[in-house]
C-alpha cells in the first residue's frame, strides 16, 4: 500500500490563501453548524479586534493566531462511525487585562470554580501571573457549561475572562476495536492506533491569523495580517466490520469467563485473498473515551490493596512512598498493557498450528509427498538433539500418513518432515512466507517476532523443535498471513485496515486494495494443502470445529509460554491455545485466528488444548459471520438432525395441509384426536427444532400445558443423551464433534430449569481427545 503524497505545509497554505474569498462565501451562505466556531473566529480576528491585534503586533513584533483544522473521522466498512470529533470550548484567562480592569480576583475564582468544577486556588494562583496573557482553567468543556461561563461573564460585566472553540474526540463503538481506532490526547494529536498512524492524515493542518510589523532599524512601523485557512483532516474508511468485530469480542469473553482465561484473549479475522481485516480483538480492552480508566478488574482489585495499605500508613514516611510509587507503577503498566495491540506489537508462542507451513514447505520442496509415511513411537532421539523428543501423545500415533500426521498433529512425524526439509530449505520457505520480517500492515508498533537464524535453524536441535512450533514467536499478524498464503494459492499479501482515504467532502483520494508481496508456494501446493487442512477438521484434532453446512478446515495449536518463570526461574506451565480456521474450504474465503492466554480451567477432558479450547470459538465465530458475510451453507450432503429448522404455523389447516407445511421443513408428525382441522401443536409457531424431528399435532384435543424438567446431559456420550431425550417430551440439539466418543461438556438450559413441552435443548459435543 502506499501512503498519500504528503502535501508540504507551505504547499497547502499557497493552496488556501487563493480559495479563501470563496470558502468565506461558502461559510456565510451556508450557515453550516460545523463551520460556526471558525467563523466566529475568524470574524473575530478580522473584523471585532482588529484594532487590538494590530497594538499586540506592534508589541509583539509577530503574533500567529492558530485556526484549529478539523479532524477526519474513522468509519467501519459499513460507514457506521467510530471516531468522531464534536465542538467544545476551552476557558482562559488574561491575568494581565484582568489586573488592569481591577476585577475582584476572589469572586472570580469562588465562581469560576463552581461553575467548572475545578479548584479555586488554582484559578487565583493563575490570576497572579500578571505577566501572562492567557493561562487555561480548563479544557474542553461542553456547550453546556461554556454557556453557563458566559452567563457568568455577562451577568457580572467582568473583563478577563475568555472561552476558545476547540474540539474533543469522542468514540461511539466505546471500547468495539479500542486497540486498532486507537485514541488523541489532550493536544488532538493521535497516541495510539490508527489514530496515532494516520495522524497527519487524520490532523489536517491547522490555519493562522499572522499579524507582523517591520524592523526597528527602518524606523518604519506598518503593519499588516495574513489568513491561512485550515485545511480539515481526511476521514478513513476501514476494513474492519463492526459486527464481525463485536462477534470476535463477544466469542472471546464467553471463552475467557468459560475457561477462567488469565492472560487476555485476541482473534483476527482476515480476507485470505486480500488481506483486508474484517476485525482484530484484543480482550481485556479500554475506553478510548476514558482511556487512562483501567477496565482490568484483577489490576483494580491490586490497586485497591495497594490504597488500602497506603491508608494505614503515615504520609510522607518511606513505606508511603515506596506504597505510592508501586500504586503509579502498577497503574501505568496496566493503562500501557489495555492500550497495546498485541496482534500486531508481540509474538506468541503459534503451537501446532506452525505444522501447516512445515508441511507447505516439505509438499512444495518435493521432501515429502502424500505417500511419505511416519512412525510415531511417543518418543524419539535425533543425532545432534541432547533431549529426547516427546509427541504430545505418550503412547505414541504409530504408523501414520502425511494426512494423518497433520490430522493427529504428530510432533514426531513433523521432526522427521523437518529434517526431510532441512535447516537452511526451511528457512528459505519461512522467509517466503513472511515470518521474518514485518508485515506492513498500516498499524503502529508492528513488531518483528522472534525466529532463529538460519545457521541456528541448520542444527538439528533447533530444526526438530521448529519443525513442530516451538521454540519461536512470530506475530499474530504474520502468522495469520503466513497461513492465508497456505490456502490462497500460495500468495503472501501486505493486510491492510484502512480500505479508503476520504477528503472533507467525500471524495476517495487514495484507496487501498489487494497487494502481494511474493508467491511462497505453488498453486497446485497450496490447492493440496487446503485438502489436508480440511482433514484436520473431518478426522483430526479439530473436530469440535465442525459447522453443519460449512466446509471449514483449520489447525490446532497448544504451546508453553517460553518467558514465563515462577519464583525459583523455573518455567511456569502456562500455556496459550490457538486455532487458526479457514472458511469454506472449497474457496477459501476467510482466515480467522483466536489464541487464549493462559486458561486456568481445565476442560471436561482434564487438560488444557487448543483443540479443546480454540477451535469451538472459530466454530462459533464462523457460525455468527460466515452467512453475514455472504457465504451461503450448503445442506444438501448434511444430516438435517444437525441443522435447526423453524415450526410453521399450521393451526387451522387441514391435516393433509399441515403435512405438506411440515414436509417442506424436513419435519414429520403424529396426531392426537380425530378432528378435520388442526387445534394446536407442538412445538409452537416459530420455535427451532433439529431437522427431521417429529411433532405433534392436535386434532380438536386440548394440547397440554405442564412444564417439562430439563434433565441433565453433562458428561454423557451422544448416544446417552439421545435415548435420556427421546421420551422426555424434549428436542435435542447437538454441535460442535460428531464423534461417537465425544462428551457433552454444555447445554443451554440449565439442569431441572422448568421449560414447554417441545423445548429444544442444545448441547456442545466436546472430543477430548483434541489434545493439540
Ligand atoms: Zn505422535
Amino acid at each position: 500500500m502506499v501512503k498519500p503524497e504528503k502535501v508540504s505545509k507551505a504547499d497547502r497554505a499557497k493552496a488556501n490563501y487563493g480559495v479563501l474569498r470563496r470558502t468565506t462565501f461558502v461559510m456565510i451562505f451556508c450557515g453550516i453548524l460545523l463551520f460556526v466556531p471558525l467563523f466566529r473566529q475568524l470574524y473575530v480576528l478580522m473584523i471585532k479586534e482588529h484594532d487590538q491585534y494590530e497594538t499586540r503586533a506592534i508589541s509583539n513584533q509577530t503574533r500567529s493566531t492558530p485556526i484549529s483544522a478539523d479532524r477526519g473521522e474513522i468509519f467501519d466498512r459499513n460507514m457506521n462511525i467510530l471516531a468522531a470529533s464534536k465542538t467544545v470550548e476551552t476557558v482562559f484567562i488574561d491575568p494581565w487585562e484582568i489586573h488592569n480592569a481591577e476585577e475582584d480576583v476572589d469572586f472570580i475564582a469562588e465562581n469560576l470554580a463552581k461553575i467548572l468544577g475545578v479548584d479555586a486556588d488554582m484559578i487565583r494562583e493563575k490570576a497572579g501571573k500578571l505577566d501572562r496573557r492567557y493561562e487555561i482553567i480548563s479544557r474542553k468543556r461542553d456547550l453546556e457549561v461554556a454557556d453557563a461561563v458566559r452567563q457568568f461573564i455577562t451577568e457580572n460585566e467582568l473583563t478577563g475572562i475568555h472561552l476558545e472553540a476547540d474540539s474533543k474526540r469522542y468514540y461511539p463503538a466505546l471500547t468495539t476495536a479500542a486497540q486498532v481506532i486507537g485514541f488523541t490526547n489532550a493536544e488532538n494529536r493521535g497516541a495510539e492506533g490508527l489514530e496515532s498512524y494516520y495522524d497527519d492524515i487524520l490532523q489536517g493542518t491547522a490555519g493562522a491569523v499572522i499579524t507582523t510589523k517591520g524592523n526597528y532599524e527602518t524606523q518604519m512601523l506598518y503593519s499588516y495580517e495574513k489568513y491561512y485557512q485550515a485545511t480539515n483532516g481526511y476521514s478513513l474508511v476501514l476494513t474492519i466490520d463492526t459486527n464481525v468485530q463485536l462477534y470476535l469480542e463477544k466469542n472471546l469473553n464467553a471463552a475467557i469467563e468459560k475457561y477462567g482465561v488469565k492472560n487476555g484473549a485476541f482473534a483476527i479475522m482476515m480476507d485470505v485473498n486480500s488481506g483486508a481485516i474484517l476485525g482484530m480483538a484484543i480482550e481485556g480492552s479500554y475506553d478510548p473515551n476514558n482511556y487512562l480508566e483501567i477496565l482490568d478488574t484483577g489490576v483494580l482489585k491490586e490497586l485497591d490493596e495497594i490504597k488500602a495499605q497506603m491508608a494505614e500508613t503515615e504520609k510522607g514516611s518511606e513505606e508511603y512512598l515506596t506504597l505510592a510509587d508501586e500504586y503509579n507503577k502498577t497503574e501505568a503498566a496496566a493503562r500501557l498493557r489495555q492500550w497495546r495491540n498485541r496482534c500486531v506489537s508481540d509474538g506468541y508462542e503459534p503451537g501446532s498450528t506452525f505444522k501447516t507451513i512445515t508441511l507447505a514447505a516439505a509438499l512444495d520442496s518435493g521432501a515429502a509427498d502424500l505417500n511419505s509415511a511416519f512412525y510415531c513411537a511417543g518418543q524419539k532421539d535425533y543425532p545432534g538433539r541432547e533431549s529426547t523428543l516427546h509427541c504430545w501423545k505418550e503412547k505414541g500415533h504409530g504408523y501414520e500418513t502425511l494426512a494423518m500426521a497433520l490430522q493427529n498433529s504428530c510432533n514426531i512425524a513433523f521432526a522427521d518432515i523437518g529434517m526431510m526439509i532441512g535447516g537452511s530449505n526451511l528457512y528459505d520457505y519461512i522467509d517466503a512466507f513472511g515470518l521474518l520480517e514485518r508485515t506492513g500492515v498500516d498499524m503502529s508498533g508492528e513488531a518483528l517476532g522472534v525466529f532463529h537464524s538460519r545457521k541456528e535453524l541448520s542444527q538439528n536441535a533447533q530444526l526438530t523443535t521448529v519443525a513442530f512450533g516451538q521454540s519461536i514467536k512470530p506475530t499474530p499478524i504474520q502468522m495469520v498471513r503466513a497461513i492465508a498464503a497456505v490456502v490462497n494459492g500460495g500468495y503472501v499479501l501486505q493486510p491492510y485496515v484502512v480500505s479508503e482515504v476520504l477528503d472533507e467532502n467525500g471524495n476517495v483520494v487514495q484507496k487501498n486494495g489487494r497487494t502481494v508481496v511474493r508467491q511462497a508456494i505453488s498453486k497446485e501446493t497450496s490447492q493440496l494443502m487446503c485438502k489436508l487442512i480440511e482433514s484436520v477438521v473431518t478426522d483430526g484434532t479439530a473436530g469440535n470445529a465442525k459447522l453443519p453446512g460449512y466446509r471449514i478446515g483449520g489447525k490446532t495449536g497448544t504451546s508453553e509460554k517460553l518467558d514465563v518463570f515462577d519464583e525459583h526461574g523455573n518455567q511456569t506451565d502456562d500455556k496459550i491455545v490457538s486455532f487458526v480456521g479457514i472458511a469454506p474450504m472449497d474457496n477459501p474465503q476467510y482466515i480467522c485466528l483466536v489464541a487464549l492466554d493462559t486458561p486456568t480451567k481445565k476442560a471436561a477432558g482434564g487438560l488444557i488444548s487448543g483443540g479443546i479450547m480454540a477451535a469451538p470459538v472459530v466454530r462459533d465465530i464462523f457460525s455468527d459471520t460466515l452467512l453475514y458475510l455472504g457465504v451461503q451453507p450448503d445442506y444438501t450432503n448434511v444430516d438435517m438432525a444437525t441443522v435447526n429448522v423453524q415450526m410453521p404455523d399450521v393451526r387451522d389447516l387441514s391435516e393433509e395441509e399441515a403435512a405438506k407445511a411440515l414436509r417442506e421443513e424436513s419435519l414429520t408428525y403424529i396426531t392426537v384426536g380425530s378432528g378435520e382441522a388442526v387445534t394446536g401443536q407442538i412445538p409452537d409457531p416459530g420455535s427451532l427444532l433439529p431437522g427431521n424431528s417429529e411433532v405433534i399435532l392436535y386434532m380438536g384435543e386440548a394440547v397440554p400445558t405442564d412444564l417439562i424438567t430439563v434433565p441433565n446431559l453433562k458428561g454423557k456420550s451422544p448416544a446417552q443423551a439421545a435415548s435420556i431425550i427421546a421420551n422426555s417430551n424434549l428436542y435435542l440439539q447437538t454441535k460442535g464433534s460428531n464423534r461417537y466418543y465425544a462428551v457433552v461438556t454444555d447445554q443451554d438450559y440449565e439442569p431441572g430449569t422448568q421449560v414447554p413441552r417441545g423445548t429444544t435443548i442444545t448441547v456442545e459435543l466436546t472430543d477430548n481427545t483434541a489434545l493439540d
